[in-house]
């Protein structure tokens, strides 16, 4: 079996929406990721401890851009133009 890790850290962008995202049972945060159905999204905040759209599998690197409005009531902050990702 091909290892999964590191598999799509060059990978295109996802847009998904975490509410539709399957729960991991890890937090209220944590997903599992839609690209390799194994790895996790954590959900990433900023240096002002803020919750934002952009994050990646910690196995497959899969970037994802999340389309919610807000995740577990923290309104997500758009860091798509500082990551490069803007589109
Ligand atoms: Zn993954």
């Amino acid at each position: 079996m091909k290892s999964k890790v590191g598999s799509n850290v060059k990978a295109t962008p996802m847009r998904v929406a975490h509410a539709a995202l399957p729960d991991s049972g890890a937090s209220e945060f944590a997903k599992a990721c839609p690209a390799c159905e194994e790895g996790l999204l954590l959900v990433r905040r900023n240096d002002k401890h803020e919750v934002t759209n952009v994050d990646r599998c910690l196995l497959c690197g899969q970037v994802v851009i999340y389309t919610d409005a807000s995740i577990a009531g923290w309104p997500l902050v758009d860091v798509t133009a500082s990551k490069g990702l803007a589109s």
